[in-house]
């Protein structure tokens, strides 16, 4: 029986969702931006749970030979290309594309594009998966030719949720339910050896030191939000309103009295993932509202936090 490795996976879903949220209750409450964050939420939650129940699939796959999975391969070969699932062996490789959209699926021609209608009527338009993904295969498979391996890639669009239905499938491309993938890899041609232990070796190893470390912060850029829109202050942890006020040693809440030793903590790393990636002095107090300099170089270097840069130059970031 072969062996198996789920090797990369991009970055923490679970931080990302948070800080989505976070940056969320720092909007007024008739921002629109409010309302399309949660979409994303949703959006990132579902695809997330989809891709999981996929790659745990693929992990549980026995073979009698070795292969490999990698999950959210970020590589730029000709261009760069976010891999959902890479599924590699010796004989060939698979790039799957995960597509957690529900409803009835049809994929259209001239120009591609995929359409879905869901059961209330309504009709939203997405960019064609199939041309991504044929975009994809090329590129590595003329990755692996360039290194001397003539490995066969394939491709497959994968519909994780069972609520998705496939009206119409595309022409040229190999669409999955969940319940599919098992059978078509059993079905994947193994009579020819492509690939010896030392380029597979090769290969993880360069796909893991190539992987781009995707970094979806500070989210005021990547969500078009101005910085001033952003509610300042500590939030209270027990009542949940913004505007704690420091006294020597505690955060005090006005609205519910609640004292809070380490509130600030949070409101430094809200700044960090929704503001910038890095964080003075001058500005922590700002966003904190404290006024004394040592105060907050105390709190500031309590945290885990990379430290870049000497005296009021100093700034810090995540680590
Ligand atoms: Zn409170």
């Amino acid at each position: 029986m072969g062996e198996h490795t789920v090797i990369v996976k991009a970055y923490s879903d679970t931080h990302y969702l948070q800080a989505i949220k976070n940056l969320s209750h720092r909007l007024s409450l008739t921002n629109p931006k409010r309302q399309e964050l949660e979409f994303e939420y949703n959006r990132i939650k579902a695809g997330d749970t989809g891709e999981k129940f996929i790659v745990e699939k693929l992990a549980q796959l026995k073979l009698p030979y070795d292969f490999y999975l990698f999950h959210n391969l970020f590589l730029n070969i000709e261009s760069k290309m976010q891999i959902d699932i890479l599924f590699l062996t010796k004989y060939y490789a698979i790039i799957f594309e995960i597509k957690n959209i529900k409803g009835k699926i049809e994929f259209i021609k001239n120009p591609d594009q995929l359409m879905r209608t869901l059961p209330n009527g309504d009709i939203d338009g997405f960019d064609s998966p199939e041309l991504q993904l044929k975009e994809y295969v090329y590129e590595l498979k003329n990755f692996f030719l360039n290194k001397g391996m003539n490995i066969p890639v394939y491709g497959a669009i994968v519909f994780p949720f069972s609520s998705s239905f496939i009206m119409r499938p595309p022409t040229e491309t190999k669409v999955l339910r969940k319940n599919g993938i098992k059978g078509f890899i059993r079905d994947m041609e193994t009579k020819k050896i492509f690939l010896n232990n030392n380029q597979i070796e090769f290969l993880i190893k360069h796909f893991l030191r190539n992987h781009l470390e995707y970094n979806p912060y500070p989210l005021i850029n990547r969500y078009n939000i101005s910085k001033e829109s952003i509610v300042k202050g500590v939030m209270c942890p027990k009542c949940g309103v913004y505007g704690m006020q420091r006294s020597a040693y505690n955060w005090y809440c006005k609205n519910c009295h609640h004292k809070s030793k380490n509130a600030h903590e949070n409101a430094i790393k809200d700044y960090l993932t929704i503001i910038n990636e890095s964080v003075t002095n001058k500005e922590c107090r700002e966003f904190l509202n404290v006024q004394d300099i040592d105060q907050m170089n105390k709190m500031l270097r309590k945290m885990d936090l990379k430290k870049v840069g000497k005296f009021r130059y100093t700034k810090y970031m995540l680590n």
